[in-house]
Parts: structure tokens; sequence; C-alpha cells
């Protein structure tokens, strides 16, 4: 029997899980599964985590028990290397034989070597960065609740989010949402215009991934729910209190006490190991079969955020549909291999995008149909829904939309944040 292992049990790794499954009955098969967590992160809704419009525990799957059901071995461990001449993957604690990998570990935040960013601002990419957040922001409310001082709870309340990509304008709108629903209900003592949101974009509008008219619109309602967007910005030092960055040839200064970057990914570093055959940031670039390219008849498929995968001679974003298709491809060609048939090539198949604006606005393009308003916003929600995957969450996340929506979020502070990040590993740059 052939040993398949998966290293990453994101979006790559759950679809490959899902279509090797009828080889594992047939006995074709024996497969693997480590991560470094013993659960999946759904990452689309992480910015409603902040909103607390979801709660943690509905937006991660759980991996042993998607294992079980699948007849796939867990091993929670972290990935430290790949040794290709004896087909050995290397962890921490554990060395596993394969005969087929996947490599489908995602990616962590690209500070692109800004060492004051690394210092200073949160990364947004787990669901412990997502609570931290959340937390902080109440911390935040319930300090200048008590302040007399305008300007002391203006800067206190001063929040950025650098990169207006698709999560860091959802990430911008979610909060936005909580924020002016807590000020005009709970914390009277804050007006509403002593708090603000920022976002920093490198590019002329926000959304540069998306159709440039649905950009336009998209930073037009952003501007009006209140959000600060500050175009052409070339954020330079972040510090604890500002964010110094160049505007149009001439450098700005602005306040801002928690600031979050969500301005880019990039690969993991064990991946050298598999193929130093990289883009700048550091994905493996790959052939079409879905290998290392430059490797003969390799035995190993990097899919999702970790490779670099050239489409019409652009390399596509790293986005779940992605890791997802190419997780059925990779089992695909290893089935195939097995029965000494050559690898077939991947071609992605690209349905569209979609993108909340917070509460009821949305824009959507689906197979090439735009929507944006609140029609686009039901749509994303239907959409998303569904996409969760496991039934038990599904249910849990309608029923935390039901909830917040007729009462409202809630601001408890239930969690000591000094605490939880000291607890955690502070070396940002190896999460
Ligand atoms: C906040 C946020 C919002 C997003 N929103 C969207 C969206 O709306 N639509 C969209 O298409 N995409 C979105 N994305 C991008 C999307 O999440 C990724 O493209 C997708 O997750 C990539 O899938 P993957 O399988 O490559 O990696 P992931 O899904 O990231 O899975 C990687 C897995 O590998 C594990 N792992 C990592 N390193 C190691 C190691 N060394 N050893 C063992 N295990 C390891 C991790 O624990 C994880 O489970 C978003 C991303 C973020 C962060």
């Amino acid at each position: 029997m052939k040993k398949v292992v998966i290293l990453g049990g994101g979006f790559g790794g759950l679809a490959a899980i899902a279509h090797i499954r009828k080889q594992i009955k047939k006995k074709h098969v024996e497969v693997t599964l480590i991560d470094k967590n013993n659960y999946s992160l759904f990452t689309p809704m992480l910015p409603e985590v902040v909103s607390g419009n979801v709660k943690p525990d509905n937006i991660v799957l759980p991996l042993r028990e998607i294992c079980v059901k699948n007849s796939v071995r867990f091993v929670r461990d972290k990935v430290i290397s790949v040794d290709k001449d004896n087909n050995c993957v290397i962890c921490i604690e554990n060395e596993l034989k394969y005969d087929y990998l996947i490599v489908a570990t995602g990616s962590k935040t690209n500070f692109r070597g800004n060492e004051s960013a690394i210092e200073n601002a949160l990364q947004f990419k787990s669901i412990t960065d997502a609570i931290d957040l959340k937390y902080l922001i109440i911390d935040h409310l319930e300090k200048a609740s008590s302040m007399t001082s305008s300007d002391a709870k203006k800067s206190l309340l001063s929040f950025s989010v650098i990169g207006g990509g698709i999560t860091g304008v959802e990430l911008a709108c979610e909060m936005n949402d909580f924020i002016k629903a807590k000020i005009k209900r709970e914390y009277s003592n804050i007006g509403s215009e002593e708090y603000s949101i920022n976002i920093l974009e490198y590019y002329k509008t926000i959304l540069p991934s998306i159709d440039e008219s649905q950009a336009q619109k998209a930073q037009e309602a952003v501007v009006e729910s209140g959000i600060n967007i500050i175009n052409n910005a070339n954020v330079q030092e972040i510090s604890k209190e500002s964010i110094r960055f160049e505007q149009n040839g001439e450098q700005k200064i602005l306040n801002s006490s928690i600031t979050v970057w969500t301005a880019g990914v990039m690969g993991r570093d064990y991946l050298e190991t598999i193929s130093t055959n990289q883009t700048g940031d550091k994905r493996v670039f790959i052939e079409h079969e879905l290998t290392p390219q430059g490797i003969t008849d390799s035995n190993i498929f990097v899919i999702g955020d970790s490779c670099a995968y050239q489409y019409n001679e652009h390399i596509l974003p790293p986005v779940a549909p992605l890791a997802m298709q190419q997780g059925i491809m990779a089992v695909i060609n290893i089935v195939r291999n097995i029965d000494g048939k050559p690898k077939k090539d991947f071609n992605y198949f690209h349905f569209g995008y979609l993108v909340s604006l917070g509460k009821n606005n949305s824009v959507v393009n689906l197979f090439g149909l735009k929507l944006r308003g609140r029609f686009a916003y039901y749509v994303w929600k239907m959409l998303y829904l569904y996409k969760v995957g496991m039934f038990k969450k599904q249910i849990g996340v309608f029923f935390d939309w039901i909830m917040t929506s007729w009462f409202g979020n809630e601001s408890v502070l239930i969690y000591d944040i000094e605490k939880a990040q000291m607890c955690r590993n502070t070396d940002k740059d190896s999460k």
C-alpha cells in the first residue's frame, strides 16, 4: 500500500482528503495528515470574529474528527523540513516516510522586511490573532470611556489596517460596524468623531485584485461608512502610537494605537528544503502537474498558498478556491501515477470573488455576474455559510448571525489580553 502524506489541513489539504477517500476505502493508499494545529480555520469569516458576529469555535473544523471519518491518520506536529532523498518529512517530534507528498501548509504574513511592522503591528492570519484583536479593541473602548480629554480618546481609538486587499477591507468594515454600534449604545462618553479607522493602501484604490469599476464603487461605499482610506500610501515605519508613510512624494504621520498588517503573505521557510526555485515571496514555482519546477518525475505536489502557479503568464493570487482545486488535482495525479498513467495538467477555474463591506453591503462577481449592495451581501452570507463545510458549524454560524442581528454584538472583556499575548509565541515572523 502506498503511503500518502499531506502537510497542512487547510483548504487544499482537506480538499485532497475528501477526494482521496475512495482510494483509502479500496485500500490502495494509506493517508496521514500532519498539521501543527488540530483544527482547520475557515479564514473568510475571520473578520467576523473581531466584530463578534461569529464565535471562534464555529469557524474552526476539528481535524481529528474529519480524519477519523475518512480513515486518515492525524499527527499534530510542526513540519520543519523535507528530506527528499529519503522520502521523509521531519517534524519537531516525528519523522514520517512517504511515497507521495502533498504540501499544503499555506502561508505566513509577509511584513516585507519592515522590522518596525514585525515589532509593532498585529498580524491577521490565525484564530488567536482575531481573538486578540477583538479584545484589544474592547479594552481600548473601556479605557477611552473613562477619559475626559477628547484628544486622548482620539489617539487611543485610532485604528489602522495596512493593506486594502480583500482581507484588510473586510476587517476594517467589521471593526467599523462593531465600534460604531458600541459607541452608539454603550459607550456614550465617546463621540462618533473620537474614533477612526484607516486603511492604508499602496495602490490608487482599495481591492486592486478585483474588477476596477467594482473596486471604485467599493471604495466609495467604504468611505461613506466612515472609514478613512489613504491611497498611494507606502508605509515606512510603524510605532506603538503612529504610522509614518509616504504619499505622492510627501512624508506623513498618522496616529494609530492599533495597527494590523494585512499587506501580503509569503511561503513558509521549510519550503526551501523542497525547492529553492521560488518567487521573491518564497512560494515554490510549480509545473502544470503541480510538482516543483525543474524536478523530473517528482513525487511531491505543492499546492495552495505554498506554490506559485503560473496561468496565462501571471502568478495566481493565493486564494482558497485555487488551493481546493489543486488539492483535488494532486490526488488525481497521485492515483494516475500509482496506476502507471501520465500525470495531468492542472487548469484553474476562476468563478469570481466575494467581498463583504460590512453589514448589508458586499461586492460580488459570480461567473462574470457583478452584484453589489444588500442582495450581494446575502449572496456572500449564503455562499460562505455553505462553504464552511461541516453541518454543525453551519448551524453554529447561522445561529450566531441570528443572535447578533436580534440582540447586537457584545463587548464583554472576558480575556486578559496582555497575559494571553505574553503566553503566546511572540516571534511573529515564525508563526
Ligand atoms: C483573514 C483571511 C481572510 C481570507 N479570506 C479569503 C476569502 O474570502 N476568499 C478566499 O478565497 N481566500 C481567502 N483567504 C485566503 C485563503 O485563506 C488561503 O488562500 C487558503 O487558506 C490557502 O489554502 P492552503 O491549503 O494553501 O493553506 P491554509 O488553508 O492556510 O492551510 C494551511 C494549514 O497548514 C498548517 N501548517 C502551516 N504550517 C505548518 C507546519 N510547518 N507544519 C504543520 N502544519 C502547518 C496550518 O495550521 C493550516 O492548517 C483569506 C485569508 C485570510 C488570512
